[in-house]
């Protein structure tokens, strides 16, 4: 599972740590979560997010 960036602020989804605070459990990949979800940091939609091909190379 990659990880995914907000393109907004920055803020980095990454599925084996969830979203705990919005219910989200972890191991839940991007795709899979909810429409209704959001960047926990500034509310940035699904669609605002771009996959982080190579997470370990980019910090
Ligand atoms: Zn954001």
């Amino acid at each position: 599972m990659k990880k995914w960036r907000c393109i907004v602020c920055g803020y980095v989804y990454d599925p084996r740590v969830g979203d705990p605070e919005a219910g989200i459990a972890p191991v839940r990949d991007f795709k899979k979560l909810p429409d209704s979800w959001g960047c926990p940091e500034c509310g940035a939609a699904p669609d605002m997010f771009e996959p982080i091909e190579h997470p370990y190379q980019e910090g």
